[in-house]
């Protein structure tokens, strides 16, 4: 098997340059992350928040953590000083306590909601018009600390090629419909392993790329 060194600069030289790459890096020992930061790699995704700030303690500090999974309101703590980018937001009292925790440590955390595009009922997200309800409510708008920067989703665990470009493309429409009234509008995260190159001709500009970097997680 090819190297993670030689795994992130294949990735460098396929992925289009306006398309960030999260190398997502979950389960996997500090040691990978490094190989990984020797090649250059300094934008890492995580799910769990306590893993997440483990590693952020033991490795370099120019890395950007990014919180790609589920987030616990009461967890937010834990992340609130140097958390780079919230992928996956959920609902408006998730946005709440992340503005409140991003001002104890004087900061606007930028976030991205997660709408569900999968036919799958295990995956997080909300509905497409809860985006535009969470943007215009009152509530969000007196948030000074933190900013929604732009949309996330996961496509459908499938076979069916066709199925998950119709869900990227939806994805796709609803931000660039956003985009268009809203400036602080920058980031689509779709794509893993899996599916990355049909999310990136549906207008992806961030991928969520970890087994085929970092080899298959062993959970156990
Ligand atoms: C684990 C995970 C990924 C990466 O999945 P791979 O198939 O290993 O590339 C991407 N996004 C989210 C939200 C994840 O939890």
């Amino acid at each position: 098997m090819a190297s993670i060194k030689e795994n992130i600069t294949k990735y460098r030289e396929e992925l289009p340059e306006e398309v960030c790459l999260v190398a997502v890096s979950k389960t996997k020992p500090n040691e990978d992350l490094l190989a990984a930061y020797e090649a250059g790699q300094r934008v890492f995704g995580e799910n769990k928040i306590q893993e997440m700030t483990d590693k952020h303690e033991a490795l370099p500090k120019d890395i950007e953590w990014h919180m790609i999974g589920h987030v616990q309101s009461n967890k937010v703590k834990y992340m609130a000083s140097y958390v780079h980018l919230i992928h996956a937001v959920h609902k408006l009292k998730l946005l709440k306590e992340i503005n409140k925790r991003a001002q104890e440590h004087d900061r606007v955390i930028e976030c991205l909601l997660q709408v569900k595009i999968a036919e799958e009922d295990t995956k997080y997200g909300m509905d497409a018009e809860e985006v535009d309800k969470i943007l215009a409510s009152e509530a969000y708008q007196a948030m000074k600390n933190v900013k929604i920067v732009g949309l996330m989703g996961m496509a459908t665990l499938t076979d069916d090629e066709s199925q998950i470009d119709q869900e990227f493309a939806f994805l796709k429409k609803k931000y660039d419909e956003v985009a268009a009234q809203n400036p602080d509008f920058k980031i689509l995260s779709m794509g893993m392993s899996g599916d990355y190159p049909i999310a990136v001709k549906n207008g992806s500009n961030m991928v969520r790329i970890g087994s085929s970097i970092f080899g298959a997680r062993n959970y156990n």
